[in-house]
């Protein structure tokens, strides 16, 4: 079957239109990804038919929304393989999954002296978290060290495993270098110690099949905006001998059984860890996102994300005097470069006056960029709508910058 791409773009209508007087070429996938009308309209349906708030009303519309917001679970569900719905959390993205987990498997599972080994090229998200872990229960952190071309050293990994470890935290793939994390590998050594392992899936839940009960990790975080779902809405997938046992870490409604001032009983999983009103719009969209993705095939899209990333990667190559950042043999979906001698903060504001977006800065990845020993970098990242024509463009882009910059 061929790659239905002006179906697709047909779908995005923010995509043609155009910035500062030209063509929007949108290389910003990484930060957020576009919304498609199918669900637009979901999320609008919600609005226009059946908003209610959900799980407490005896009336329709609050059966009508909270079976469309389970059914949304179910969605998920699906879609990463999780065996029970219970192990399915909604969230408000990746971020808050990663303190959800910081703060109720910190609070059950880790104690002073505990150690919690991250990597080098964690986004903040999946840092800050253990670090404030750390200033409440003075826990470790240690870290995975990156080699040159971005893959992580996989010998000082086994070497940081300790009795002391109590979770490996880390990312699927880079949102900074592309590196595809050998997180197979990472979860069965850590489980050979009987340690857990979280993985932060922000960058990979949109470009490559997540099966979780394959990999075997205990827990799983991504946001739904960057699988073209809406923004305000996330996933925590966790094994429910894990949810079970963690303490809920936010009070308030939903999230309890019975309330007295004596005592007060927790709901079941997932309701455990979803206090308050939840974001039942959000969650509607990210299942129509889900639908979405799925009816094209993640596989397909995966594919086509590939040939798109040689393609870009071979044609900035040809530039020269570029430096890439991220060069490890399995890798996708994004390229992180400075072109020598210019800073990347100059190129990116000329490319959008070009109505070319790509992202420049440290991507909220400090540590690395220290790693490296440089500020930022220019980083295009792609998504399922984008062409070889729109590489061509910041190809071309790329080319008058450095004749403006002499
Ligand atoms: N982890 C990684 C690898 C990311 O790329 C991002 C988003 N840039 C996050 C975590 C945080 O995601 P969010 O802001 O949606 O919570």
């Amino acid at each position: 079957m061929n790659y239905p791409i002006d179906k697709i773009r047909g779908d995005f209508p923010i995509l043609s239109r155009s910035v500062n007087g030209r063509p929007l070429v949108y290389f910003d996938n990484g930060a957020t990804t576009h919304t498609p009308e199918p669900v637009v309209r979901a999320m609008d349906e919600v609005y226009a038919d059946y908003n209610s708030n959900i799980h407490r009303g005896v009336h329709t519309l609050s059966n009508i929304c909270t079976e469309a917001f389970e059914a949304a679970r179910e969605k998920v569900r699906a879609f990463i393989n999780a065996g029970s719905l219970h192990e399915v959390i909604f969230t408000r993205g990746t971020t808050e999954s990663i303190n959800l987990v910081a703060n109720a498997f910190g609070e059950a599972f880790i104690q002073e002296g505990d150690e919690v080994v991250v990597s080098g090229l964690e986004h903040h998200s999946n840092i800050v978290p253990w670090q404030l872990l750390q200033s409440r229960k003075g826990i470790v952190l240690k870290v995975i060290p990156v080699m040159d071309d971005g893959t992580l050293n996989m010998d000082a990994f086994y070497g940081l495993l300790s009795e002391k470890t109590r979770l490996v935290a880390v990312a699927h793939i880079s949102n900074v270098l592309g590196t595809i994390n050998p997180i197979q590998e990472i979860i069965k050594a850590s489980h050979e110690r009987d340690i857990p392992v979280l993985i932060d899936g922000a960058q990979a839940i949109q470009h490559t099949p997540v099966d979780v009960q394959a990999l075997d990790c205990d827990f799983y975080a991504f946001s739904g905006h960057k699988l073209y779902g809406p923004t305000g809405i996330g996933v925590l997938y966790g094994k429910e001998k894990w949810l079970s046992a963690m303490p809920p870490w936010q009070g308030g409604g939903e999230m309890i059984q019975n309330v007295s001032f004596e005592k007060t009983t927790f709901n079941e999983l997932p309701y455990k860890f979803e206090a308050g009103t939840p974001d039942f719009v959000g969650a509607i969209g990210l299942g129509a996102a889900i639908d979405y993705v799925s009816d094209i095939g993640l596989k397909h899209i995966a594919n086509y994300e590939q040939e798109l990333f040689n393609y870009a990667f071979s044609r900035l190559s040809d530039l020269g005097k570029i430096t890439f950042y991220g060069t490890a043999p399995q890798r996708t979906s994004l390229i992180s470069f400075l072109l020598d001698g210019i800073h990347p903060f100059d190129a990116g504001t000329l490319l959008d006056k070009m109505g070319i977006a790509v992202r420049t800065g440290h991507h909220c990845a400090q540590p690395l960029m220290k790693r490296f020993g440089i500020p930022g970098t220019i980083r295009a990242s792609f998504g399922m709508y984008n062409t070889t024509h729109e590489v061509d463009a910041l190809v071309a882009g790329l080319v008058k910058v450095r004749q403006l910059f002499g």
